[in-house]
């Protein structure tokens, strides 16, 4: 069977088959499918007096239902006008999920960092968004792209720099883009959110005995075998978060040059380190280096792709032995490779749901742009103060001194991270709690990707019905 494995193509499938389940008027399921922008544009960078190249550029608005819309910008060879459009879609249904307020975008520039200097990269990053600029394909109350693969922090830092040499003195220019440095107007916990979001989805999947038994497993994650494709920014975080807070094993790493094993565990900080020395995971000692093709073959407990999309497909899927699939990358998986499966009784945590951690934070960071405030500037002292007072009553009514490590814990007043963190691990828990009761009540046959995106549809339909567009 050849399978088709065009990215925007598989989301409207994905989007059809969980909308069979719903009463929603087709032509509101037309309006909520369809892609409402897409901006394509090609434009010159100069490198040298005598050197020019041409990029080609995308940026996507797939739904206007709830704005400004928000999506990752990709540097990637393998940009396509497809591909984007795939992605702001799921942004749409992402943001549903975890109930952030915005529609989903999506941007891209056709070409590989890697083979970029920096100045050159910055140069390319700047037109690129001087291009949205003109367009009006960026500003915080229309469009804020954030961060995907190929760009991270810097690139963000750039973006904000060109909004706001662009719209001289408006105070809120710091909120046209998110994922920037903390320096920049970003906030903590920004770089590490999509992979310490894909930790707290798993670990609440882990927490209901009954669905674990059905997969033959016990719950908590304590001493579970985690096999991750893709070592970037989410693989990196979701790996060094599960071994290091939930006592996950990671006994595969796959990366596109090389895999490494460690049955025992590998041990990811040491692992970035050496591939941060080295520019590689290959021939790292705390594990064995093997072929790459031997990572489908692996038993573990947990599979994380967190690579690109379309690579758990009918050519691996056969050969996959994990007993749960969680989606950290935007589309990894093939309808057909999910259907098999799911229909071998794996459980798939979808992405639209786990890999939200990113667009949460993100959120977190655009309010906090607009408000011109640090998150807990204000209750940090008054709750310290407080709570000093509390544990002082407590040791007089029961004549005893709290040890100073527990005092430490009960008195201190929370920070910006801690914030950020408890409202993402907050948001993935009632995600997850939702998709599940929808799984169970309405579509128990399916897997969970199908009630992810009931969920997302019915959110926008009853949106789109509020604005009167559809009554
Ligand atoms: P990244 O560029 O930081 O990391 C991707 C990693 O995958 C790179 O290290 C790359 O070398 C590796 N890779 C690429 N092709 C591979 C292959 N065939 N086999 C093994 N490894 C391969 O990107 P990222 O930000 O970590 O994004 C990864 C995925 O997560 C993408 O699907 C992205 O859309 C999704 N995502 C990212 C964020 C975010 O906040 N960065 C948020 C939500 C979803």
């Amino acid at each position: 069977m050849v399978e088709d494995l065009n990215f925007n193509r598989i989301v409207s499938q994905q989007f059809d088959r969980a909308a069979k389940f719903l009463k929603v008027h087709p032509a509101l399921l037309s309006e909520i499918k369809a892609c409402n922008n897409l901006c394509y544009f090609q434009f010159p960078v100069r490198f040298a007096d005598d050197h020019y190249e041409i990029f080609e550029g995308w940026r996507a608005e797939h739904s206007q239902h709830s704005k400004p819309v928000k999506g990752g910008t990709r540097f990637s060879e393998m940009v396509s006008a497809d591909e984007i459009m795939a992605l702001a879609a799921l942004m749409t249904y992402k943001c549903a999920v975890v109930d952030v307020p915005f529609g989903g975008a999506k941007g891209g520039v056709r070409f590989n960092p890697k083979k970029y200097t920096p100045t050159q990269v910055e140069r390319i990053t700047r037109r690129y968004t001087a291009e949205l600029i003109k367009k009006g394909f960026i500003g915080p109350g229309e469009d804020v792209p954030g961060p995907d693969v190929g760009t991270g922090e810097r690139e963000m830092a750039w973006m904000a720099d060109t909004y706001d040499a662009f719209h001289p003195g408006d105070i809120d220019n710091l909120a046209c883009c998110t994922g920037k440095p903390v320096s920049q107007g970003g906030i903590a916990g920004r770089r590490e959110a999509t992979g310490h979001g894909v930790q707290y989805g798993i670990r609440e999947a882990f927490q209901y005995g009954e669905d674990l038994k059905k997969l033959g497993l016990t719950r908590g994650l304590e001493g579970k075998a985690v096999a991750i494709q893709g070592f970037g920014n989410v693989g990196y975080y979701s790996a060094f978060y599960l071994s290091q807070e939930d006592g996950c094993r990671i006994v595969a790493i796959l990366e596109w040059d090389g895999c490494v094993m460690n049955p025992a565990g590998l041990d990811i900080p040491k692992l970035d380190e050496f591939r941060k020395e080295t520019g590689s995971i290959r021939n790292f000692p705390g594990g064995a280096t093997v072929a790459s093709d031997a990572f489908w073959d692996i038993e573990c407990d947990i599979l994380i792709p967190a690579a690109l999309e379309n690579q758990i497909n009918l050519d691996n899927c056969q050969r996959i032995r994990t007993k749960v699939l969680a989606e950290a990358a935007n589309g990894p998986t093939t309808p057909a490779a999910s259907d098999a499966l799911h229909n071998r009784g794996v459980m798939i945590i979808p992405d639209i749901f786990l890999n939200a951690g990113g667009v949460t934070v993100s959120y977190f960071e655009w309010g906090k742009n607009l408000s011109h405030m640090r998150f807990g500037s204000l209750q940090k002292h008054l709750e310290e103060f407080r709570n000093q007072k509390l544990v002082s009553a407590i040791e007089r009514m029961v004549g005893k001194e709290m040890p100073e490590a527990e005092k430490r814990i009960f008195t201190r007043g929370p920070e910006e991270l801690d914030l950020v963190n408890s409202g993402l691990e907050e948001t993935m828990i009632r995600a997850y709690r939702a998709i599940r009761e929808m799984h169970l009540s309405r579509a128990p046959e399916e897997s969970m990707r199908v009630a992810a995106f009931m969920i997302a549809i019915e959110k926008v339909a009853t949106t789109y019905e509020q604005l009167g567009i559809f009554p």
